[in-house]
């Protein structure tokens, strides 16, 4: 664990609520739906609203820095349970913090002393918004393909600062930011430098005409011989950029795996009342078991899922403890940010279908909704490269321990299960086991030459794990042992049940897809043992109960009948 990352210390549960509660209150007042879809519709940033959250009036921007510069010193939990608020308001709105909370990040994680003095304690007091550079026109994923240039400025043979070139785009807050970190080729490798606001030779383009998050500002930025002293190179020493980028990975990726938490609960939370009202064929829709389990639980579920994940990796970050290949947590970051997005997409698509022909248009929200939550599996990692740093990250592991990191994994879940049998622990062990064997299958037939199975063992990785975090994190809530700040609205039986949901539906598919990409890539000789060894006869048992439990979470959803009480102080649990 890096230095920089140990010992975010982190909020006690009542400022966190607190300042839950000030977020909501705020958009209650300031950006009630039709505004935000005025907002949608006219492509407008609402500049004073994100300067009124950052700034005196709201003072979000406090949360993520350390009390020594006057912050609030929030930690990584912190900032997810914020993250989520924002993106249930709005995830355009959302952006434009966290374009600040980014463009802060090198700073916080990678400045000396003496910048963090200067920048975060204005950030502080002034509220100032923050741009966070670093994609270009030819460098998006592959931030290595870098042109822009920094070339040092010397004054009688000493540094005394930089000239910056090159064009960033997409920028979110890139025409409105009053500090721009901005990451830049320097003879000794990329490095981050901070340029204020009206340094010559900065400009920006117009507006990018987006699909969503139309309620933030997107826009390229240019720097042509921007000049900078030293002291504005970030931590002093150069080609350290793309390191302190590395460093906050796991921390950021949550920021976002949070956004998709919070924007596809936001369009739950417009279903499940919905159909509640809606009556077709004499009865509302939320009473047939065709449209509840299909276009509400299983997105619940696997929203629920992302949550034990994104809450377990908040948890070990806060705490210092690395991550299982040992590094900042990076590729727990990757998995958390992958399992959400890719749940609140599904449930914002869910969503608009499930309101029918009044989810294709804007009034109801859920197409707003749906556009907006798109952006969360493209930016901080597309959900491909995320695929491919988890499988390349495991498969390390895998071969570090001649195959043994998913067997005790598998172990872990099955003892977990012996306490807690109710909590898909078993289940999860099957997954894993069976991630274990396609792992070995591939090694033995170097099947990871194929890109393509490498990035669907970074998926089948990721519900494995998933599912074993789930099932651990409701046991861990049976028992009451999860921390006061852990997120308790849904009651311990009914996380049980979704937990055993997950668990089923995790094991279904690394067992079949595990099976299909190894023959698929030409290992049909392997059909039979791998057939075995990912048992798929126990899979296909395991799908015992199934539909009990979604009938159980389906209950709790709506409230009805057999739903056990929410848990004491908390609302219902959606
Ligand atoms: C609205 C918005 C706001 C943004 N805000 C910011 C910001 O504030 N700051 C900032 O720096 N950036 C920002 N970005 C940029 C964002 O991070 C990038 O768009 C993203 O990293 C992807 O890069 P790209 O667009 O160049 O796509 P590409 O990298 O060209 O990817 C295109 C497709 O190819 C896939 N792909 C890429 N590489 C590989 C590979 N090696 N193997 C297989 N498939 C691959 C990708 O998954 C994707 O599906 C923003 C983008 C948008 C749209």
């Amino acid at each position: 664990m890096a230095a920089g990352m140990a010992g975010l210390a982190g909020l006690d549960r009542e400022t966190l609520d607190l300042t839950l509660e000030a977020i909501r209150d705020f958009a209650a007042e300031r950006l009630p739906d039709d505004v935000l879809l005025d907002l949608d519709a006219k492509d407008e940033f609402p500049v004073d609203v994100v300067r009124a959250m950052c700034g005196d009036e709201l003072g979000v921007q406090l949360l993520f820095i350390p009390e020594e510069y006057e912050g609030m010193g929030g930690g990584a939990f912190d900032v997810y349970r914020v993250c989520e608020e924002l993106a249930r308001i709005d995830l355009g709105v959302a952006t434009g913090v966290l374009a600040t909370f980014l463009g802060c990040d090198p700073i916080v994680f990678g400045g000396t002393g003496e910048q963090k003095q200067r920048w975060m304690t204005r950030i502080a007091s002034e509220g100032l918004l923050m741009a966070y550079c670093a994609t270009e026109p030819d460098a998006g994923s592959d931030l290595g393909a870098l042109r822009s240039v920094a070339v040092p400025v010397q004054d009688n043979g000493h540094l005394t600062g930089y000239r910056i070139t090159g064009n960033k785009c997409w920028i979110s807050n890139g025409g409105f930011a009053d500090l721009y970190s901005v990451l830049a080729l320097t003879p000794g490798g990329p490095s981050w430098f901070v340029v204020e606001r009206g340094a010559e030779g900065l400009s920006w383009g117009k507006p990018e005409d987006k699909h969503g998050i139309r309620a933030s500002n997107t826009a390229q930025v240019h720097f042509d011989d921007v000049e900078v002293t030293a002291d504005d190179l970030v931590g002093g020493v150069e080609g350290q950029g793309l390191i302190q980028a590395q460093l906050v990975f796991g921390y950021t990726r949550l920021m976002v795996a949070a956004f998709g938490l919070g924007g596809g609960w936001a369009s739950l939370d417009r279903a499940i009342p919905y159909s509640q009202e809606r009556v077709q064929a004499g009865g509302p829709l939320s009473e047939k078991q065709g449209f509840t389990h299909k276009l509400i639980v299983p997105h619940a579920v696997r929203l629920e899922a992302a949550r034990a994940f994104i809450e377990e990796t908040a948890e070990r970050i806060d705490a210092g403890t690395p991550g299982d290949g040992g590094d900042n947590l990076n590729t727990e970051g990757a998995i958390a940010k992958y399992m959400a997005s890719e749940a609140g997409n599904a449930a914002a698509d869910a969503a608009v279908q499930a309101h029918g022909g009044y989810g294709y248009v804007r009034e109801y929200m859920v197409e707003k909704i749906r556009r907006d939550v798109r952006i969360t599996t493209i930016y901080e990692g597309t959900s491909e490269i995320l695929e491919m740093t988890i499988a390349r990250d495991r498969w390390q592991l895998h071969l570090k321990t001649r195959g043994a990191h998913y067997r005790q994994l598998a172990e872990r879940a099955r003892a977990d299960a012996a306490a807690h049998p109710d909590c898909g622990g078993a289940t999860a062990a099957l997954a894993l086991a069976a991630v274990a064997a396609v792992m070995e299958h591939c090694r033995a037939g170097r099947l990871t030459r194929n890109q393509h199975v490498l990035f669907r063992l970074g998926e089948l990785i990721s519900w494995a794990e998933s599912a074993a975090v789930f099932a651990r994190r409701a046991a861990r809530a049976a028992d009451g042992t999860l921390s006061d700040k852990a997120h308790r609205r849904v009651p311990p039986p009914v996380l049980a049940a979704m937990a055993r949901v997950f668990a089923r539906e995790a094991a279904h598919k690394v067992a079949l897809d595990g099976l299909r990409w190894v023959i698929g890539a030409g290992g049909e000789g392997e059909a039979a043992p791998l057939a075995a060894e990912v048992a798929l006869g126990d899979v296909a048992l395991a799908q015992a109960g199934s539909l009990a439990d979604m009938d159980l979470v389906a209950d709790a959803l709506y409230q009805r009948r057999s739903a056990p009480p929410p848990s004491a102080g908390n609302g219902p649990v959606h």
